[in-house]
């Protein structure tokens, strides 16, 4: 009867997720790139939308309130996240950043997939509360480089190789904990291969 009981769970959870998009979370260290090749992907795949974040830090020149943001006051952020309006936020830098929840669910009703640009704290956060939510890491290709040069041993002293490899190993550490890594080698090459992914998944999940 475990069986009987699983298989029409199984059967229950794929009729409600029917027809509904997904949640995306696409991190990386920053000056990766990652904000250049998430522009494109929402340009190249109707389907994606960008999940805009609310966060207290002030826009930079060219940014734009409901765009790339909501910028809101401290206090606006913090009364948020008493009433239980954030699907995860987090400190960095000193403001707050965080994904509000009435925009994620809005947005994946209606089949729609949301792409989340959050920070590896908000990526961990988001894959407990949505298992199902597909996670990338955005690599930079020095990180790889790094490691071939590192295996080699080339000229440096043991110890720039030991820092090196230390920050190396802090980020792969992370990145191991998504679905998958992408280095950005190549904008045009990434792009292609977030949207193979994305549309692999996709249809995994049609299944
Ligand atoms: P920036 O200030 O450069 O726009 O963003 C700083 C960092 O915050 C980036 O790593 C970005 O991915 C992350 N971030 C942006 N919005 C959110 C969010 O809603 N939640 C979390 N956890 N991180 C975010």
């Amino acid at each position: 009867t475990d069986l009987i009981i699983w298989k029409m769970q199984r059967k229950m959870k794929k009729l409600n997720n029917l027809g509904k998009g997904m949640v995306i979370v696409i991190s990386g260290p920053s000056g990766v790139g990652k904000g250049t090749l998430i522009e494109r992907l929402l340009k190249e795949d109707n389907n994606c939308v960008f999940s805009i974040s609310a966060t207290t830090r002030k826009p930079r020149p060219g940014e734009e309130h409901g765009v790339n943001y909501y910028y809101i006051k401290k206090e606006e952020f913090e009364e948020n996240i008493r009433n239980g309006k954030m699907l995860e936020y987090t400190l960095y830098n000193g403001n707050y950043y965080g994904t509000l929840l009435t925009a994620t669910e809005a947005v994946t009703e209606q089949g729609k997939d949301l792409v989340l640009d959050i920070e590896v704290e908000g990526a961990g956060n988001v894959k407990r509360k949505i298992p199902e939510a597909l996670t990338i890491f955005i690599m930079p290709p020095a990180e790889e480089e790094l490691l071939r040069r590192l295996k080699k041993r080339g000229s440096e002293t043991e110890e720039e190789i030991a820092a090196r490899l230390a920050t190396a190993k802090r980020e792969m550490a992370l990145a191991k904990n998504y679905d998958y890594i992408v280095v950005n080698d190549d904008c045009d090459r990434a792009v292609n291969e977030l949207k193979e992914i994305i549309m692999a998944e996709r249809e995994k999940r049609r299944k």
